[in-house]
């Protein structure tokens, strides 16, 4: 049978699979073993994606409604595209561009990410442009920025291997990047001396393999870590000729973190001084520290500040830019990552080139060949949906995700899709939840069918490659946007359908797509200059940078002490403490904490089409401590009416010992195609991190009642 090596479609760790057809059909999956994100391993996902690839469900032609009150009827792809064209231009005319959003994908290739960014930021002349990579890393690369100077993971998985204490905070590895774990537990075993530390609230089974589980009230993540490092200063157990050489700002940090003693910092935390005290020292005396992280860190009103205050603990005891040390942000979208590096939201430009910066606005220009870039902050996801909500917005085009079921505060989200004027759906899938309200849907090819590249969590550039062709009249992203920005181009320029000619979108294929991004990184910190689609079909997937000349991409970064700041330092930044957006109350008496199940992915249009699949979580379940149950008189498997703020659901509940009372969890898959209400979402907070602005879907006030 024929066999096409390609990249799981699923979380960031970016395992390589080898495709299996038959007649024009993906009939088997298998890891690929020459892949070093998984050397051959797969989990229940990515193990299962074959079972994913029929037309069950899937958008197979354009469809058009020229008015609410009518159905979305069947029409060519020349007639959805110009009407699209005539629509979008209308609107840049009457209302000007920033009357249009776009809100796309971290599961979009990079060549689509790169179109798509370009279409918006250098044609239509907005910067309304954001992705579902803004529920996801970007309190992480806002981290990063304000202490290592860029949006840059400073580590490989190989450094698993090498590390004697693993710090993992926020993140129930074990689930959500099951193929990483498995290399944990390996590197465990080679070397039963290494320390794994956990912080999360619940015992999960990440937690209850660790040597000490740090299970701290939900959001109190700054104080921990300031309370770590007032324990490392006050035993001398900084890295002082680290701090002196290489970093800037320890003193005001210092003088912060004086009042977190251990005594304050378990009050805050719930958790015992002396454990507080034993992680800090596990901590800084390691000869290598990798601490791995994700949402608990990321989704917060103030996630920035925790992502900050754990990499200061790395840079003030020097554990960082050797083999095993380091912060490692884990990528929750297989490609977040390439998302980025084109400059793929509404504060970002190509080629890690910040908005804010008129020099790198007239770089980007001049790179595309257009008069300007606008500098106005475009709007991200949550103001683009408040933006639509209130009438500012009158265009929504949606791309390869489902906002209907993965954005907080599902009334918001969906008040925002019926008074949008027109709403775009450029989508595999035509039953998801943000589907109902297209007003055009566009079907789009997925993983199997298309093109292009992706980078994963360690800075690594795999092949997606396609081994059938889309099903119906499905087409790639990339090559809809380009249909598209090509109509509206001849549109703006001359006010009518034209012929379609651009030399804005000239492009034929992905790969001229990936050879001009590959050119915006030019003397960049993610320069790829020496990668080509021949480079990666020959060597395999490689990791930025990877300059012209170079044999090879860089393992790990930072090894010289020298930071990509203006001083070469690296900045410590003074954090504090504060409490989540929505404290529990008489009312809402519970915190809410939402995440993934192990067999499950995000709004489940994937894999909650393969029945094994559920055979770990059928149903959406609330875990509940006990004691809690027994207070409300809920018993196992009971209905249960949990209600926030901002909306209810029913659901069955669940006695786990893995919640602390005071506290439930709720699985963030399922949404109204699978549930009365609107899912999970219905109750979470769409509050933001005022710098990232990644909302905090990870802690709500909830009434849990017998339903
Ligand atoms: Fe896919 Fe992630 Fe599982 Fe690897 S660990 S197979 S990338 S879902």
């Amino acid at each position: 049978m024929p066999k096409v090596k390609s990249t799981c479609c699923y979380c960031g760790v970016g395992c390589g699979v080898v495709i299996e057809t038959d007649d024009g059909r993906i009939t088997a999956i298998a890891g690929d073993a020459d892949h070093p994100a998984n050397f051959g391993r797969l989990c229940s996902k990515g193990a299962t994606l074959h079972l994913t690839a029929g037309t069950a469900g899937r958008a197979l032609y354009p469809e058009l409604r020229r008015s609410r009150s009518e159905p979305r009827r069947r029409v060519e792809w020349d007639q959805a595209l110009d009407h699209l064209a005539a629509r979008v231009a209308r609107v840049i005319l009457e209302h000007g561009p920033d009357a249009v959003g776009f809100y796309i994908s971290g599961q979009l290739l990079t060549e689509d990410y790169y179109v798509f960014n370009k279409l918006v930021k250098g044609l239509i002349g907005t910067n309304n442009i954001d992705t579902n990579s803004r529920l996801c890393m970007s309190s992480a690369v806002a981290g990063y920025k304000a202490t290592l100077g860029a949006d840059s993971v400073p580590t490989c998985y190989a450094d698993i291997e090498h590390a004697h204490c693993l710090f993992i905070a926020g993140s129930n590895t074990a689930y959500a990047h099951p193929v990483l774990f498995r290399r944990i537990e390996e590197a465990r075993r080679a070397n039963p001396a290494v320390k794994m530390i956990v912080v999360d609230p619940r015992r999960t089974d990440t937690a209850a393999s660790a040597d000490l589980h740090l299970p701290i009230l939900p959001g109190t993540d700054v104080a921990l870590f300031n309370g770590m490092l007032h324990v490392m200063v006050w035993e001398g157990r900084l890295d002082r000729a680290f701090i002196e050489a290489h970093t800037t700002g320890f003193d005001a940090l210092k003088e912060a973190v004086q009042e977190y003693t251990p005594k304050t910092v378990a009050g805050l935390c719930g958790v015992p001084a002396e454990d507080i005290v034993q992680a800090a020292r596990w901590f800084a005396d390691s000869p290598a520290t990798l601490s791995l992280y994700c949402q608990g860190l990321n989704q917060s009103s103030h996630g920035t500040d925790k992502n900050a205050a754990l990499i200061n603990l790395h840079l003030a005891t020097g554990q960082i830019g050797r083999p095993g040390a380091g912060p490692f942000s884990l990528t929750g979208q297989p490609n977040a990552m390439g998302g980025r590096e084109v400059g793929g939201m509404a504060n970002l430009l190509s080629g890690h080139r910040d908005l804010a910066n008129p020099a790198h606005r007239a770089e980007v220009a001049r790179l595309w060949g257009v008069a300007e870039v606008p500098a106005t902050p475009g709007k991200t996801a949550v103001e683009m949906f408040e933006a639509a909500r209130a009438g500012e917005i009158k265009v929504l085009w949606i791309a390869c995700t489902n906002p209907a079921q993965s954005m907080p505060d599902q009334a918001l989200v969906r008040a925002a899709l019926e008074t949008a004027e027109l709403v775009v759906v450029q989508e595999a899938y035509r039953d998801t939840e943000t589907a109902a309200y297209a007003d055009v849907l566009l079907p789009a090819a997925t993983w199997g069918e298309k093109e292009g590249t992706v980078t994963n969590s360690e800075r690594r550039i795999s092949r997606v490659r396609a081994a059938v062709p889309p099903p119906g009249e499905a087409r790639p992203d990339w090559v809809i946007a380009v249909d598209f920005a090509r109509r509206l181009e001849w549109r703006l320029r001359f006010g009518n359908r034209g012929e379609h000619f651009s030399t804005l979108f000239p492009y034929r294929a992905p790969e001229e797509v990936f050879n001009e991004h590959r050119e915006t990184t030019r003397g960049r910190d993610l320069d790829i200059t020496g990668l080509s689609y021949a480079l990666l079909d020959a060597l395999g997937p490689q990791q930025w940078p990877f300059p012209a000349g170079a044999a090879r991409g860089a393992e790990r970064l930072y090894a010289d002490g020298v930071f990509p700041t203006a001083d070469g330092r690296a900045r410590f930044v003074a954090t504090r403490y504060r409490t989540p957006a929505e404290s529990p109350d008489a009312r809402y008496p519970f915190r809410l904490n939402t995440g993934r199940l192990r067999d499950q992915w995000h709004g489940m249009s994937r894999t909650g089409r393969v029945a094994r699949l559920f055979s770990h979580e059928e149903e959406p379940l609330l875990a509940m401590n006990p004691e809690d149950m027994a207070r409300r008189g809920l018993r196992d498997g009971d209905l249960a009416r949990v209600a926030s703020r901002r909306g209810a659901i029913v659901v069955r509940v669940k006695a786990s010992e893995e919640q602390r009372p005071g506290q439930v969890f709720l699985p963030m898959h399922w949404g109204s195609r699978f549930m009365a209400g609107h899912g999970t979402n219905a109750l979470t907070v769409s509050v933001f991190d005022p710098t990232s602005k990644q909302p905090e879907l990870k802690h709500a006030a909830v009434r849990v009642e017998k339903a």
